[in-house]
């Protein structure tokens, strides 16, 4: 008899675990995703400032699943009853021996911002990047008119958003790149080798920057901060946060204070033992006992870990030792052919970092 496997979500985690169970004999996989596309979002602000066409950041993934021997479903989760071990779509109901959850993360809008609703462009939704795209070249091909593309968030993809299109302003001077961050510094948090790296892109890319406030409301063409100040914006792109996309569960599932969902060393959610979450939605720790950022890395390392469970589950044999993801480090774009990161605690920059970090992002997507 074969063992169903059911995958939700066809972002980096499920689709490395599609990858990694390719073809087992007695195992049916079946991938479930609202999109028909994996984004690449490691990659979206290259695409956003042109570098990338799109088919390189959005993978079809019927195809992907075709080639690996899965089945793929598109529509979105509605629900899943773990005691008749069933997942609901809008259109179908399907049955499962084990299930994977790997939802990942929406944008995160907040609704105390006034007439936030008018710029909810969520650039993790396939159609909402090409829309914003879409704006993005009308600013820079409209010259007859001064422009500011405000990016509100100066978190990693924030950061990566303003300087790839503050380099590409470069060629339009008409075109003016504004980022918002309450914090002190573009990469809040992050080591200071890679904020000191990021301020400085900014100032050679001309990179007008508001922090110490909020953005309280967004009016016709100027965002409120709440100290008073005044940004001028003719697009605005809110990259402030994230909030976990976790499918309703009869009996619910067992979440953190934050959200997401509270697994075991295998990435079990408490509780159940045929139902895996792995990727953004759940909280997971280096060996020090660190809390992981919610990275493309991070997935992957979660499925590889979940495979060889899944593998020794099906084989009947003793599970594998739990792993805990090995932080590799962290690569920033700063625009253009310029990077920096930390790659096992190395500081890398410019050139080099650049080239280290189109090598991740080429190795993120080499199995589709
Ligand atoms: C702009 C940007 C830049 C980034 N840059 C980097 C980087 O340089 N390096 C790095 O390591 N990480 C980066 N990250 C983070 C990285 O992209 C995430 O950590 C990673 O995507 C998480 O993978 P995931 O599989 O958990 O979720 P996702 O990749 O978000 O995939 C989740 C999938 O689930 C689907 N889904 C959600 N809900 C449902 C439902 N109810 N029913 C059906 N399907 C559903 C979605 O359509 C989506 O395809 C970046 C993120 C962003 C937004």
């Amino acid at each position: 008899m074969q063992h169903s496997l059911v995958i939700i979500g066809g972002g980096y985690a499920g689709t490395t675990l599609v990858f990694q169970l390719a073809r087992l004999p007695n195992l049916r996989i079946t991938l479930i995703d609202a999109s028909p596309v994996h984004l690449a979002q490691a990659k979206l602000h290259r695409y956003l400032a042109g570098d990338l066409p799109f088919e390189e950041v959005a993978y079809d993934l019927s195809h992907f699943c075709t080639k690996y021997g899965a089945t793929f479903v598109q529509g979105r989760v509605t629900g899943v009853d773990s005691l008749s071990k069933q997942v609901h779509t809008e259109n179908e109901t399907l049955s499962y021996d084990s299930l994977v959850v790997a939802t990942g993360c929406t944008s995160f809008f907040p609704k105390q911002i006034e007439n936030i609703h008018a710029h909810t462009i969520d650039i993790k939704l396939p159609h909402d990047l090409q829309e914003a795209k879409k704006r993005t070249e009308a600013l820079f091909e409209e010259s007859a008119h001064n422009h500011t593309i405000a990016i509100i968030g100066g978190g990693l993809s924030g950061a990566e958003i303003a300087l790839e299109l503050a380099q590409k302003a470069k060629d339009f001077p008409h075109v003016r790149i504004a980022l918002v961050e309450q914090k002190p510094t573009p990469l809040p948090g992050m080591d200071t080798h890679l904020t000191q790296a990021a301020l400085k892109a900014c100032e050679t890319l001309r990179v007008k920057r508001y922090h110490g406030a909020f953005v309280t409301a967004a009016g016709d063409k100027a965002l409120q901060l709440s100290d008073g100040r005044e940004v001028p914006f003719s697009l605005a792109l809110f990259v402030i946060g994230v909030s976990p996309n976790v499918p309703a569960f009869t009996p619910p599932l067992s979440l953190t204070p934050q959200g997401l969902v509270d697994v075991d060393a295998y990435c079990r959610a408490k509780g159940l033992e045929d139902v895996f979450a792995l990727g953004d939605i759940v909280c997971s720790y280096d060996a020090n006992g660190s809390q992981n950022l919610p990275t493309a890395q991070v997935a992957k390392q979660q499925a590889k870990h979940v495979a060889k469970t899944l593998k020794a589950l099906l084989a009947k044999r003793a599970l594998p030792r739990p792993q805990s993801v090995v932080n590799k480090g962290v690569l920033v774009d700063l625009g253009g052919k310029n990077a920096a990161g930390l790659s096992f605690g190395v500081p890398l920059y410019g050139k080099t970092a650049y080239l280290v970090k189109r090598l991740v992002c080429r190795l993120h997507t080499r199995i589709f």
